[in-house]
């Protein structure tokens, strides 16, 4: 008989953390009202109730507190009773790497011992926080590493705005007590949905923790500092704009269906038409201003000056900016990046056709910072030290 098989993501980092195995619960990544209702259930009085989660979101997102003994505003014996049935609870980080470029790029584990990415990107007026939403991906797109794995679970609304906490704790950004928390220059500023998974197969989790990263008396993000981007879910489109309202980016990466079916496999199910036609809605729902249009450039595949003159022509009539991505090779991957000339090349079509085509500059090469390789390097690791074992026991 061969020895039971482990799962591939339950590892030794399954063991729960304080206050997870007395079953509290976190509070983080709750909606106003479900705090709310989470107050009232331990005994809070009902007309108390709004005034106290105002208190509580205060110390979580705006002053960054996890301890209810610091919520100095609060009845000792109250911040006790919180204490017993609560948790401030958000991912750990794994590894950091930090860049020569200052992108750090963070390795974090959620409940369950799963791992998700997170990458911060300085620039000179920005901090972009680049968020994943599930562990894994069901889609296969073909160039993209995160689809070479199998979709794990969907992160919960507190996984997900729990991310923007750990990197402003790495970052040192909470205000000093007394500190008036809007005077601070923000280093995390922005927000891309860009991470791993597909944003849109997990809509009410992203929705909840985006309302809760653009609440006014929290981390107060401006919607037009967050970009979801989707690989192309499209009966999801318009409810994005009409429930989160923030910017929107869209996998384009082929001009005709014949290519895309083959890089972006959702593509057979929504195909170019059907995905532009949601698009065109999409500014005047959402009262945005421009669509991004992600491109990865492919070598000999969807980098011909006749896909740059079908792009601009599927798009016209679309506020639009394009953003060309050098494909970031990973190990067996069957692509390879187009040359800088290629690329400039089919930027200048799309630019002299009226657009925007920045070409995104790869950062934190150093550290394997595209988004996919450092969780994927961590899975192999994992899996061979497994095999070696089986190997051992047999
Ligand atoms: N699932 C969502 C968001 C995550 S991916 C989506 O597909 O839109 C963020 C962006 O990186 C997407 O445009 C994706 O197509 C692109 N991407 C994935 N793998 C890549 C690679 N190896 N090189 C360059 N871009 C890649
Ligand atoms: Fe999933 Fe996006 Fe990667 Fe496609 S590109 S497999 S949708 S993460």
């Amino acid at each position: 008989m061969s020895a039971p098989q482990t799962p591939i993501t339950q590892d030794v980092l399954t063991l729960p953390r304080k206050g997870e195995e007395e079953g509290k619960r976190n509070l983080v990544g709750l909606t106003r009202d479900q705090m709310r209702e989470a107050l009232i259930a331990i005994g809070t009085p009902e007309k108390q109730a709004k005034m106290r989660v105002g208190q509580v979101w205060a110390w979580i997102y705006q002053r960054g507190v996890r301890d209810f003994a610091e919520m100095t505003n609060l009845a000792k014996a109250y911040r006790a009773q919180l204490d017993e049935h609560f948790v401030i609870r958000v991912p750990e980080i794994v590894t950091k790497a930090v860049s020569e470029d200052g992108t750090r790029k963070y390795l974090l584990r959620i409940a369950g011992g799963h791992e998700v990415e997170a990458v911060y990107i300085p620039e000179e007026s920005r901090g972009t926080l680049c968020i994943s939403s599930q562990v894994g991906c069901t889609l296969t797109c073909s160039f993209c590493h995160t689809g070479t794995q199998r979709l794990v679970r969907n992160l919960t609304a507190g996984e997900i705005v729990g991310q923007i906490l750990v990197a402003r704790d790495d970052l040192g950004e909470w205000p000093e007590p007394g500190r008036n928390p809007h005077d601070e220059t923000r280093l995390l500023s922005n927000i891309v949905l860009m991470g791993m998974g597909e944003p849109l197969y997990n809509f009410d989790n992203v929705r909840d923790g985006m309302k809760i990263a653009m609440d006014p008396e929290g981390i107060s993000l401006s919607r037009r500092r967050i970009t979801l981007s989707t690989s192309g879910v499209v009966p999801m489109i318009a409810r994005t704009a009409e429930e989160i309202g923030c910017l929107l980016a869209v996998s384009f990466h082929a001009t005709t269906d014949e290519v895309r079916d083959t890089l972006v496999p959702i593509n057979k199910r929504w195909n170019i038409e059907a995905l532009l036609g949601a698009l065109k809605d999409y500014p005047r729902l959402s009262n945005s201003e421009r669509i991004t249009f992600e491109y990865v450039m492919l070598k000999g595949v969807n980098d011909s000056d006749e896909d740059a003159h079908r792009l601009v022509e599927l798009i016209r009539g679309i506020p639009a900016k394009i953003n060309l991505i050098p494909f970031n090779p990973w190990p067996g991957a069957p692509y390879d990046r187009s040359s800088n000339n290629r690329i400039r090349a089919f930027a200048d079509i799309i630019y002299k056709a009226g657009y925007a085509s920045p070409i995104r500059t790869p950062r934190g090469e150093d550290i394997m910072a595209a988004c996919g390789q450092l969780k994927s390097e961590t899975e192999r690791e994992r899996k061979s030290k497994r095999q070696i074992e089986a190997e051992a026991r047999a």
